[in-house]
């Protein structure tokens, strides 16, 4: 026990807490920036069974940020590479290998051996597979998601909160950049997927009945974005319509979705020019998300108000998530917010003005609000 006695030191965790953690099962999809990071921390911790899956192969692009890798692993197995520097980090782990790609053949037959999955997945297909076979195992999902200085961590689970359709109904119709194309800096590999195994940590405590202050990010989407240092977290409701996690288990069917990548950052910020021309057209929505009284007090003719405080728990009214949209609000700040929340709803093409109304050049309108 002298081993782990940095943590069963803490209260949260104590040696009743260890003794939960030496008996969880827990799937890792995917070894790569996310998986690493959460896989080595969780063996670390002293785990009692890892199960990793992944069909890939090691390649030179990796070693940037999938930590698990050394040079000497080029060319091989990712799963079985992984499975010799975990070993090496802690032999009493019970370590199981699937060296294929997860898909709806495999997937619940694989999941049903283990208390908790996570999703170090990088592409739609893979997250919603994950996500639909959880629900109908009733398995908690340690979600993530990365994307060039940005990621999101969360926790999917339908008996105690959401689950990931909830937060996305469906795949993007368009098709999102990878990190091949996008790009992403290792570090927030890191921190994402560190954060990825303190959740499954936090859930199978409690899932074990420890309970604590420590208190797992079900129904919340943690939002980090270590270009400006800002953390963003948004609340995530159970969505009343949700066709998977509202339904009965039983009739759930997996299905194998074409790959389509996610991205998590925002995309680019529109400039000055590009926003007369939408406040003057019909083809773009323009959203004010101040509060009322800011946009009584003055707004730019043409847009249209719902406040960032009625945004976090209300639908956009009467608004198709195909629908281009440029969010203002004062001085970029809440707005960025907002598009980060629509965004999540399954607006593909939301965007920020980021000077904001501070930055705005031409007259304002003063008058009562306007319906959308
Ligand atoms: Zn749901």
């Amino acid at each position: 026990m002298s081993r782990y006695s940095r943590q069963t030191i803490l209260a949260e965790i104590g040696v009743e807490g260890q003794a939960i953690l030496e008996k969880a099962r827990v799937l890792c999809v995917g070894v790569g920036g996310l998986g690493s990071p959460a896989a080595m921390y969780l063996a670390a911790a002293g785990l009692g069974t890892l199960g990793v899956i992944d069909g890939d192969v090691v390649d030179a692009t990796n070693l940037q940020r999938q930590v698990l890798f050394t040079e000497a692993n080029i060319g091989q197995s990712k799963v079985q590479a992984a499975a010799e520097r975990l070993r090496a980090m802690n032999s009493a782990l019970d370590l199981r290998v699937f060296d294929q790609h997860l898909d709806a053949s495999n997937a619940l037959k694989i999941f049903a051996d283990y208390d908790i999955v996570l999703d170090g997945t990088d592409n739609f297909a893979a997250k919603f597979l994950i996500n639909d076979a959880c629900v109908k195992l009733g398995l908690p999902m340690v979600y993530g998601s990365i994307s060039q200085f940005e990621g999101q961590v969360s926790v999917f689970w339908a008996e105690r909160g959401p689950c990931y359709r909830c937060l996305h109904p469906a795949p993007p119709k368009s098709r999102i950049q990878n990190c091949a194309e996008s790009g992403v800096l290792g570090g927030i590999a890191g921190v994402i997927g560190s954060m990825m195994a303190m959740e499954t940590i936090k859930v199978l405590l409690l899932k074990a009945g420890h309970v604590s202050r420590l208190n797992p990010l079900v129904g919340r989407l943690q939002i980090v974005d270590l270009a400006t240092n800002e953390m963003m977290n948004l609340q995530v409701p159970k969505r009343a319509g949700c066709a998977l996690c509202r339904g009965s288990r039983e009739q759930i069917v997996l299905q194998d979705l074409a790959p389509i990548s996610c991205q998590a950052s925002a995309s680019k910020p529109i400039r000055h020019d590009e926003l007369c021309e939408a406040l003057a057209g019909e083809a773009i929505k323009v959203l004010d998300v101040r509060e009322l009284q800011e946009w009584t007090h003055g707004h730019l003719a043409g847009s249209f108000h719902f406040a960032l405080s009625r945004l976090e728990s209300e639908e956009l009214p009467q608004l198709a998530p195909e629908t281009p949209l440029i969010v203002i609000c004062q001085a970029g700040v809440r707005s960025k917010r907002a598009e980060q929340i629509l965004r999540n709803r399954g607006f593909q093409d939301v965007r920020n003005f980021p000077a904001g109304i501070n930055g705005w050049t031409g007259e304002l309108q003063a008058e009562s609000l306007q319906a959308p």
